[in-house]
């Protein structure tokens, strides 16, 4: 067989270990065997019926053919009028781009902003995805560990202080946050913002789990503060709050003249995200509230279960504030702990080092409450927690 070479690129990453773990605990049930999958950050819902009946009307319109690159006017309305109701009303129609899935706007960004040597600030454990898209950028990470202050971004000011330099060009904010649920507030995205303007640095602030949150505060969003307008790229989509991960649906907000360079990557790559999704996703954002609130109530109950478990086990979980994840503490080699988890109990986690953070592994509460009941049975039965 011929000896293939690669290019650099794809050998500085390795496959996304959320999906690869997800991927092992769908083999395993395709085996037979009964798998509480707590693994992937993915809805246990199906998408509102609203939203799946104006996919089958686009459809059934014809709606079939490529749109405009950016996105279908209506829905980057539609967004632009979500953006403004959240502070964020510098980002017009003209500063949306709609993408298949918030993932592909975020490789878009990183693509068009990160040169070789560019600096990339991220705060650990941060989601998997964005270490390997600088990566792929030829860009460079530059990691500020908030877990010792139990995910807090206050007390890791100082750290990024000593973290950020002139080649700093990028920093993510993802809050609520993927793995953790926490929500970082005005006071430290104060801080951020101080540096930001300081260093001249572009913010990335991934807002995907925006409408999953457990406060009654608005969510504090450092687009929305003095400074800001100008160097903050705001990223969000569909998959989580709308149950709609497998439409592929996200966007992006951004000043106009990173619009047009990132367009440049979005047309010679994915031309459009797919045109009755788009449709589908006018309706979510203007027709669908009640669903949401459904579903984060259901998620707020499942949290509060998995917390007072936890605690009648003595194992001391950091409350998540959003999102529907929880980084549960477990031994320094987490990811024995995963493998043991998998195997023993066929209960599937996310070790915390993929994450950056070892010694926790990443719970999904996306599933029911007797699921969560029976992964916690068997995790206790194999002396794992
Ligand atoms: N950002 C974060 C923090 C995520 O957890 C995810 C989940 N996959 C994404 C972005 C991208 O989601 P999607 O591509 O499904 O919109
Ligand atoms: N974001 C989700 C997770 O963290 C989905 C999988 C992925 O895209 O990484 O599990």
């Amino acid at each position: 067989m011929t000896e293939r070479s690669f290019a650099d690129r794809v050998g500085r990453v390795s496959p996304s270990a959320t999906l690869a773990i997800s991927n092992k605990a769908a083999t395993l049930e395709a085996d037979g065997v009964d798998v509480v999958d707590l693994s992937v950050g993915e809805p246990d819902f199906d998408t509102p019926e609203a939203i799946k009946d104006a996919a089958n009307e686009a459809l059934a319109a014809g709606e079939t053919g490529y749109t405009p690159s950016n996105g279908i006017p209506p829905l980057r309305e539609a967004i632009a009028e979500k953006f403004a109701a959240d502070g964020l009303d510098f980002y017009g129609p003209e500063n949306v781009v709609v993408t298949p899935g918030g993932k592909q706007a975020l490789f878009e960004l990183f693509q068009t902003l990160v040169d070789t040597g560019d600096e990339v600030v991220l705060f650990d454990p941060a989601w998997v995805s964005y270490e390997a898209m600088v990566k792929l950028a030829d860009g460079t990470p530059v990691h500020v560990d908030t877990a010792r202050h139990d995910f807090a971004l206050e007390p890791a000011l100082d750290d990024l202080a000593e973290a950020v330099t002139d080649q700093t060009k990028l920093l993510v904010l993802n809050s609520p946050g993927n793995p953790h649920g926490c929500i970082y507030s005005e006071k430290a995205l104060e801080g951020v913002r101080d540096l930001a303007v300081d260093y001249d640095i572009t913010v990335i602030s991934d807002e995907i789990y925006d409408q999953i949150t457990y406060t009654d505060e608005a969510l504090p969003r450092i687009g929305t503060l003095d400074g800001m307008a100008d160097r903050t790229l705001t990223v969000n989509g569909f998959s989580k709050a709308y149950a709609m991960t497998g439409w592929r649906l996200g966007y992006y907000g951004a000043p106009e003249s990173i619009v047009e360079q990132a367009g440049k990557i979005h047309s010679h790559s994915v031309s459009c995200a797919t045109s009755f999704v788009q449709h589908a996703g006018v309706t979510a954002l203007r027709e669908v509230d009640e669903e949401v609130e459904e579903m984060v109530d259901a998620f707020a109950e499942r949290r509060e279960f998995l917390l007072s478990a936890f605690a009648d086990h003595g194992v001391d979980v950091v409350e998540p504030q959003g999102a529907f994840y929880m980084m549960v503490p477990v031994s320094e080699d987490d990811q024995q702990w995963c493998d043991d988890a998998i195997s023993d109990a066929h209960v599937a986690t996310v070790p915390g080092s993929a994450f950056g953070t070892p010694g926790y592994a990443r719970l999904s509460y996306a599933n029911s409450k007797e699921r969560l009941g029976e992964a916690l049975d068997r995790l206790d039965e194999y002396g794992l927690i």
